[in-house]
């Protein structure tokens, strides 16, 4: 879990995520013949077809090519006031009820300054009961950093990355953290690999930019990767948990590697869904199918793209998503690594 957590607390907001970035080829070196960079920041990893000793193909070598997106959603400043109060732009869909009373970081040329974020207006004691039930808009939200004016423009800029702080946690059987959408595609990306010797099928690992803003990066690196397959790995929504009917659980926690049958961005080919669920039986690593009725993946991107692509979406269930307390089973987590690193194995 160290490499996660190390994931997980470097900031990265769509069109702000080089620190990932760095952080993965230092933590993915060996792995891979060769990195690339993309003109819009996708970091792309190349791992050359390793076949088993004496085996020989008279087949054309697969392209396969992982999706795994690197921001988070969090905000960019938007504006310094006269008593140097920051207002925020979103950069990525947070549910503004979960933004009171945060810690957050603001990352600038001089260095990541604390700050505290909360809704302009009045405390519990003063508020009206019109103003108590009042949800906040993201422009409503200010940022004080405890500096005077002069100190904060002598800081901080128009556009300035600021993400929430909050910690990588273990909670039970679940792992905790504000980012581990899309942080965990990042550690399968690399730790799928690590688990893998002989492949026939050449890899392309595309940690891809600007995903929570509409899945910016990813159709750029297909275009370039030309993929026979695709595989876009990512969180989805775990809604088991009380006040959600049933049928809108989307996925269960514990139940194994979520397959994306459809979401409003893409459909799975139908033949990589059924080869995943054949290699899960055939492993015996639990997998789950859903549906996601709104919301999309880099698979929406990449599908699309050039002469189109097949694309088959890997999902990992998590709770309480785009909130501060993204909540995930490790077992779901385990079983997507396995899943994944099994079906590299034999395409
Ligand atoms: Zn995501």
């Amino acid at each position: 879990m160290k490499l996660l957590e190390k994931l997980c607390v470097t900031p990265g907001v769509p069109g702000r995520e080089d620190r990932v970035a760095k952080l993965i080829q230092s933590e993915a070196k060996g792995l891979f013949d060769k990195f690339t960079t993309d003109a819009m920041g996708t970091l792309i990893a190349y791992r050359k077809a390793r076949p088993a000793k004496g085996k020989k193909s008279s087949k054309k070598t697969k392209k396969v090519m992982l999706s795994c997106h690197m921001d988070q959603i969090g905000f960019l400043v938007r504006h310094i006031d006269e008593k140097g109060f920051l207002r925020v732009n979103a950069v990525g869909g947070f549910d503004t009820r979960n933004l009171f009373a945060r810690l957050v970081t603001v990352c600038t040329k001089h260095g990541d300054l604390p700050g505290v974020m909360n809704p302009g207006g009045k405390p519990v004691h003063i508020a009206s009961p019109e103003d108590r039930k009042k949800v906040p808009e993201i422009e409503e939200l200010i940022i004080d950093m405890g500096l005077t004016a002069d100190e904060v423009n002598d800081k901080v800029q128009i556009g300035d990355m600021v993400v929430i702080k909050a910690p990588f946690t273990e909670v039970g059987n679940m792992i905790v953290s504000q980012c581990l959408d899309n942080r965990i595609a990042c550690w399968l990306g690399i730790r799928s690999i690590e688990k893998l010797k002989h492949h026939d099928c050449d890899i392309y690992v595309a940690f891809t930019v600007q995903e929570e803003v509409g899945c910016r990066g990813a159709g750029p690196a297909a275009a370039q990767i030309k993929p026979d397959i695709a595989i876009t790995l990512d969180t989805t929504l775990c809604c088991d948990t009380p006040g959600v009917p049933g049928d809108m659980a989307i996925t269960k926690a514990g139940e194994g590697a979520g397959l994306m049958v459809m979401d409003s961005g893409s459909i799975t080919d139908l033949k990589l869904l059924e080869e995943f669920e054949a290699v899960g039986k055939k492993k015996k690593i639990k997998t789950q199918r859903t549906i996601l009725p709104r919301g999309g993946t880099d698979s929406l991107a990449i599908q699309r793209k050039g002469e189109g692509y097949r694309v088959m979406t890997l999902v990992c269930g998590t709770r309480y998503i785009h909130t501060v307390t993204e909540t995930i089973n490790k077992d779901d987590l385990f079983a997507c690594r396995d899943l994944l690193t099994a079906y590299l194995a034999q395409a």
